[in-house]
């Protein structure tokens, strides 16, 4: 039986060994509890049909879990640091491919032809870096590459976000963005006391998953975005006084605005956080048909 990586005492073994340090503006938190690796190994459904992007490895903590269960895992680890501790932790492991690259500037589409074979649905697993959450979830989602699901663990507050429904505090444009095009799903939360070091938050797990269309029935999934955006922009303030700081306050526009909300049964007193994702979508439709 190979040793686990992610014992809090072999993880501070391995660091004091390899004289590395983690990096607190790269979000290196390591996992250590045992029970959180299996379980989002579980969430995430890796099995031997899946091939695996692991965003983040770390010291391969979490890449143990799914080298043993997956098919092929592909590893992209910007820490050059990192690269000599992964050499030797994932040994054992042939399996196993890591890349030193950003995520956000790797060209995934050519690194999944290069290591996968076509055969296996492709699954992303991370335990992501905190600095950079929203980015790579934006990312992840506009790259257009056909993920079987996405299973990330982030900070709690930005799980709230991406699960928050019309009238409550994080429900926000973010909260919009994601559920247009996937379903979330919280898979379970973990303590801070799970990491080393330990973050100033709890976490959570969250798979997400592409519909099948986006939910907001709109032909211009960009100028819906700049809406929903643009209706958030300052949250205190009316959708009305939003949507003339977007589109202009000019006698013309301000009237096709009006007509507009009438024929989508908005009020325009009301708040952006009142608004369901087919609320924006009707309102945006009305918004197009008076050319605003
Ligand atoms: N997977 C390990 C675990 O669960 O213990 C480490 C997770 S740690 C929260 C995040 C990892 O992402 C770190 O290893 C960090 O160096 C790496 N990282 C940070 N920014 C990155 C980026 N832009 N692209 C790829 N990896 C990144």
């Amino acid at each position: 039986d190979i040793p686990r990586i992610a014992t809090p005492a072999r993880t501070h073994a391995i660091m004091e060994r390899f004289g590395f340090h983690t990096k607190k503006h790269l979000g290196q938190n390591f996992l250590t509890n045992l029970d959180v690796l299996s379980g989002i190994v579980a969430a995430a459904g890796v099995d031997e049909h899946s091939d695996v992007i692991e965003i983040g490895p770390g010291i391969g903590s979490l890449t143990q879990y799914l080298a043993e269960a997956a098919h092929q895992v592909l590893a992209l680890e910007i820490d050059e640091a990192l690269l000599p501790v992964l050499d030797e932790t994932m040994a054992p492991y042939p399996n196993v491919t890591v890349e030193n690259q950003d995520v956000l500037t790797a060209n995934l589409r050519a690194l999944i032809e290069q290591h996968f074979d076509g055969q296996h649905s492709v699954k992303v697993v991370a335990n992501l870096p905190y600095y950079i959450t929203t980015p790579i979830l934006m990312h992840l989602m506009q790259i257009d590459i056909d993920f079987e699901s996405i299973t990330v663990m982030m900070q709690g507050e930005v799980a709230d976000r991406l699960t928050a429904q019309p009238g409550s505090k994080d429900y926000s444009s973010l909260s919009i963005a994601i559920q247009n095009q996937m379903t979330v799903q919280v898979a379970f939360t973990v303590n801070r006391r799970s990491f080393v070091p330990a973050p100033n938050v709890d976490s959570a797990i969250i798979v997400l998953q592409r519909r099948a269309e986006p939910l907001a029935d709109v032909d211009d999934q960009a100028g819906f975005n700049r809406l929903v955006r643009g209706s958030f922009a300052s949250r205190r303030k009316t959708l009305w006084n939003n949507l003339q700081q977007l589109y202009g306050k000019d006698a013309d526009t301000k009237a096709a605005m009006t007509a507009a909300l009438a024929d989508s049964d908005i009020a325009p007193g009301l708040r952006a956080e009142r608004l369901s994702i087919t609320d924006f979508a009707r309102l945006f439709n009305s918004l197009q048909k008076q050319h605003v």
